[in-house]
């Protein structure tokens, strides 16, 4: 269904959609090619277990930069808009900040990157939180917020290892923050470093940034007599592996989604859900015989007789082209090889071991069937894909079926 349409059913308050059973199962129906579940259920317990974590009064920031990490932004939005310690969204661009204040969402939203000045005063009349490092930006910012009549809400980004974005926390740091709190109709909310190594066992270095930021800030209080209301540092790997990076705020991204920061970080001392699953359904089933070879190239060629079936998803939906030869997929609990490469829209299996195979079977790509699993950290691994990155790519010709309490509440279908 339409996002306009969505808008106007939707409620705007908690987590509640005004879809019907049957508008949602016409979506589901009609993309039985390839359909994308993502389990809200699953983003607010992964969300409660971080805050679990937490020091008492640690606010959390919800990372749903590139569309919620390929997920959908807006409805993990409004099922965290009425979550309390949840203090805002960080998004990535100026686009994604205002679709979703468009969408009704409410609390906090901060752009985590560089902001490009044609923005600055739709983003300054929407209260959109502004990442500054950069002198132009300030006076960019206090001139588009006085032609508002409204203050800029920015947070300074500091570089203390990432190098990436940021001041350096130093003198010139310092001087930049001094501009900043002196800046015209600038109001400087929050101040912020990013972790480069939090993912690895070895800390030191992450530890390392955490006290130069900490120092930074101390400096910031005894020599310009500022205390900047919320400073945060924590990424997802920071969240379960070092309480010390807590402050007033942290920002989950990744395990939000219920997915692993690297294989690095202990994910037995919390217990996250995966949120996203991809089902596609068979098309056609076939005898092959041997000699006969299969798809682009003729990677595969039978040597005995096989029943092979097609699954109409490829790279083209952000399946990758990399898992051919390597890949498989779930049909009836079982684990069933790719066979030959990938397609854009199309790709093959072995379904001998099921005799009986019928076309409109289910077909399992990423989740749950019975009791096996495939991950998006399989995936990766097996495609030489960041699991970050297999997410983020999951295709916008892939609908968006959302569940809560156990029931699909909304479908999205973007293109
Ligand atoms: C993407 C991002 C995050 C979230 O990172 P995860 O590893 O997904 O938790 C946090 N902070 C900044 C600045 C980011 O760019």
């Amino acid at each position: 269904m339409p996002a306009e349409n969505y808008r106007e059913q939707a409620s705007g308050k908690e987590v509640m959609w005004v879809q019907t059973k049957d508008q949602i199962n016409e979506c589901i129906q009609t993309y039985k090619r390839g359909v994308a579940y993502v389990d809200l259920d699953a983003v607010i317990s992964n969300m409660d277990a971080m805050h679990s974590m937490l020091k008492k009064g640690t606010q959390m920031y919800a990372v749903i930069k590139t569309n919620g990490y390929g997920h959908g932004s807006l409805p993990i939005a409004k099922a965290l808009e009425s979550v309390p310690y949840v203090k805002g969204y960080a998004v990535a661009t100026a686009e994604e900040a205002l679709e979703l204040r468009g969408d009704g969402i409410k609390k906090d939203i901060l752009i985590l990157s560089y902001t490009f000045p044609y923005s600055y005063q739709s983003l300054i009349k929407e209260d959109v939180r502004i990442t500054v490092f950069r002198k132009d930006t300030l006076s960019e910012l206090s001139a588009a917020a006085a032609a508002v009549g409204k203050n800029a809400i920015v947070h300074i980004a500091v570089d203390t290892g990432m190098g990436r974005i940021g001041v350096s926390p130093d003198k010139e740091g310092l001087d930049f923050v001094r501009h900043a709190l002196d800046a015209p109709n600038i109001m400087v909310e929050g101040i912020f470093t990013h972790m480069a190594k939090a993912d690895e066992t070895d800390k030191t270095y992450a530890n390392g940034q955490l006290e130069a930021f900490k120092s930074f800030i101390s400096d910031i209080s005894s020599k310009l007599g500022a205390v900047i209301p919320v400073s945060h540092i924590s990424n997802s790997a920071s969240i379960l592996e070092l309480p010390d990076t807590y402050l007033d705020a942290v920002r989950a991204g990744i395990t939000m989604y219920g997915l692993a920061p690297s294989d690095e970080v202990d994910m037995s001392r919390i217990n996250l859900k995966p949120v996203m699953s991809l089902f596609s359904h068979i098309t056609y089933v076939k005898k092959v015989y041997p000699g006969q070879s299969i798809s682009y190239g003729g990677l595969f060629t039978a040597d005995k007789e096989m029943l092979v079936a097609t699954v109409p998803l490829g790279y083209g939906d952000g399946y990758p082209r990399s898992l051919t030869g390597k890949g498989e997929v779930l049909v009836r609990g079982k684990r069933c090889p790719i066979l030959g490469r990938i397609c854009m829209d199309q790709f093959m299996i072995d379904v001998s071991a099921f005799p009986d195979m019928k076309e409109g079977e289910t077909v399992t790509l990423l989740g749950f069937d019975g009791d096996e699993h495939i991950s998006a950290e399989e995936l990766g691994e097996k495609s030489g894909r960041f699991n970050y990155e297999l997410v983020c790519l999951i295709g916008s010709r892939i609908p968006r079926v959302y569940t809560l309490h156990g029931a699909p509440v909304l479908a999205l279908s973007s293109t």
